[in-house]
């Protein structure tokens, strides 16, 4: 499968040349591979980059996520807006199927959003936008003792209308901000971004999922050797079973069957898997 551009609005395509290792679709999502060190870099040139055009958009695609995507055209074009990170080890065995090589490293939120803010050589004016009441205000506390040279100008719960959805955009706005953390769980996040995140003012959203509830130490994170093992998921499963038991089970055997499907047959998928 040919490797397709991954268009930053307001910037001409990135292509596998921009970056040492390119970036490979799934689902038809153009997934960047890169290091955490080389996608620091790349953050920074691109948000740069992005204070003169449209605002960039990063997204995190893990094997639940590409499963919303492969369902709904409306998702898919949500994360095709922007830079897409990979995210666990769904997607290192959908690579190895589909491009025939594992992504250079995991490029999670929870870990890479935070590395990111530590050593980012710009300073940031950062609004924190998710998760239920109280939680925003106690990553601020976090994130201020972990990356203190940035500003935090502003917090806001994530559970809103979609008839205050543009009043939150104002807020941000009016916030001063120019990096948003938008933590509203996929795929609310993913479209509330591609839908607002121009009347922020902000010059970079970065969607963050569970990223505020693991920081602000309202959920336990999985041990290091779980993590490292890449099965963070198994440790949310035995955590939340009701909840993630539609997501992981059913979700990640429909996944990897729709990635063999991809493989197999790509004239049979979704329209929008075909990029
Ligand atoms: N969340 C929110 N508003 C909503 C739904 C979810 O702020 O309408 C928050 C939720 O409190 C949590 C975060 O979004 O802090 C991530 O939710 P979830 O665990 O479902 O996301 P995932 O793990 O899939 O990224």
């Amino acid at each position: 499968m040919a490797h397709a551009d991954c268009t930053i609005p307001g910037q001409r395509a990135l292509t596998g040349a921009d970056r040492p290792n390119g970036n490979r679709p799934i689902f038809g999502i153009p997934v960047t591979a890169a290091t955490s060190d080389v996608m620091i870099d790349e953050l920074d040139r691109l948000s740069g980059a992005a204070e003169a055009g449209e605002p960039l958009q990063v997204a995190f695609l893990n094997a639940h996520n590409a499963n919303l995507c492969w369902e709904n055209a409306d998702v898919a074009a949500a994360f095709r807006r922007g830079l897409v990170l990979n995210d666990g080890i769904g997607l290192d065995i959908a690579t190895r199927l589909l491009h025939g090589e594992a992504f250079p490293d995991n490029l999670n939120g929870t870990d890479f959003v935070p590395l990111y803010l530590e050593r980012t050589s710009r300073i940031f004016r950062i609004f924190l936008l998710g998760g239920t009441e109280g939680v925003a205000e106690k990553v601020r506390a976090a994130f201020q003792a972990r990356a203190p040279q940035h500003r935090y100008v502003g917090t806001r719960h994530g559970y809103f209308t979609d008839r205050e959805a543009s009043g939150v955009a104002d807020a941000i706005a009016a916030s001063g901000a120019d990096l948003v953390l938008v933590a509203l769980g996929s795929p609310r996040q993913e479209l509330w971004m591609s839908r607002y995140l121009a009347d922020t003012g902000c010059r970079i959203g970065i969607s963050v999922g569970g990223l505020f509830d693991f920081a602000s130490g309202t959920k336990p994170r999985a041990p290091a050797l779980v993590r490292r093992l890449q099965c963070e998921w198994v440790f949310r499963l035995l955590l939340e079973p009701r909840r993630m038991a539609r997501r992981y089970l059913r979700g990640n055997f429909a996944f990897l069957a729709r990635v063999a499907r991809e493989r197999l047959a790509p004239h049979s998928t979704p329209v929008w898997t075909r990029g």
